[in-house]
């Protein structure tokens, strides 16, 4: 499996608008590997997206990525799902405003319902334009994608809001989990995972996210082989410095993990 991450970055992308902080500044200035958009990964072997912020756009035209055929979203928010509109309405014919090709877009049923009152115009998007191609899961669900099985993980099982997706290709297992996963309390059933795609938490304590420490210790438990960081924030940069980070990688020897960048392709 090939996997592409199209955006390496926070709620907030890097460079934040108007901000003139070091982190930014470098980030408008240099481009990549500071510049980082709103979290999403790219399946390369099935044209499928996961997520998709505001910034979309430009994160698969950075990419020269010319096809999606499937969109999965993790949880409603705005950093993860507002760029719907610029993957669907791309596959319309501007004449009669119909569409010619439609995006399958897998949404957990939880996740729809919260989506739907937060960004309406979806609705619009499935049932009149019909640029996209609904499909609703739920936890455990396993979806199948030439040789390729997702499996919808929901943090809490089936009442969840917020969801990773387990890929399978042969004996390999890959877990994407970029947001908000704190409420993730199932870890323990994930061993021998190839690789685990993870958000990297937040380095100050904060109740309401998870923490870089709690995240190392969840990691140690379940082992993977090899851990990509990714939902970095300008924010936690800006904080604690560029070489903090490089200092975690020493302190945390005894794990295989890398802070993952725009445009930082795996093959698994
Ligand atoms: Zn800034
Ligand atoms: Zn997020």
């Amino acid at each position: 499996m090939k996997f592409t991450i199209l955006g390496s970055g926070g709620a907030n992308p890097t460079p934040r608008a108007f901000c003139q902080c070091t982190v930014c500044k470098k980030a408008r200035r240099n481009g990549e590997p500071y510049k980082r958009n709103c979290s999403s990964l790219f399946v390369n072997d099935i044209n499928t997206l996961i997520d998709c912020g505001e910034d979309i756009g430009d994160s698969v035209n950075r990419r020269n990525i010319k096809q999606v055929d499937n969109l999965f979203i993790t949880h409603w928010h705005p950093d993860h799902t507002f760029g719907l509109r610029i993957i669907l309405e791309a596959n319309c014919k501007k004449k009669g405003n119909v569409s010619y090709k439609m995006v399958h877009i897998y949404i957990p049923k939880n996740v729809y319902k919260t989506l739907k009152q937060n960004f309406p115009v979806i609705d619009y998007f499935v049932n009149i334009q019909k640029t996209g191609k609904l499909h609703l899961i739920e936890d455990g669900q396993k979806i199948n994608i030439k040789d390729i099985t997702v499996k919808v993980i929901g943090y809490r099982g089936k009442v969840s809001d917020t969801y990773a997706y387990l890929f399978e290709c042969g004996e390999k297992k890959v877990l994407y989990a970029p947001c908000d996963t704190i409420s993730f309390n199932r870890y323990i059933n994930f061993n021998n995972l190839d690789l685990v795609i993870h958000e990297c938490g937040l380095f100050s304590d904060d109740p309401s996210e998870i923490s870089f420490k709690t995240l190392m210790c969840r990691l140690k438990e379940i082992k993977p082989k090899k851990v990509i960081l990714t939902h970095i924030e300008e924010g936690q940069i800006n904080y604690w410095g560029e070489k903090y980070l490089k200092s975690m990688i020493r302190k945390y020897s005894d794990i295989n993990f890398v802070f993952g960048y725009d445009g930082m392709e795996i093959k698994v």
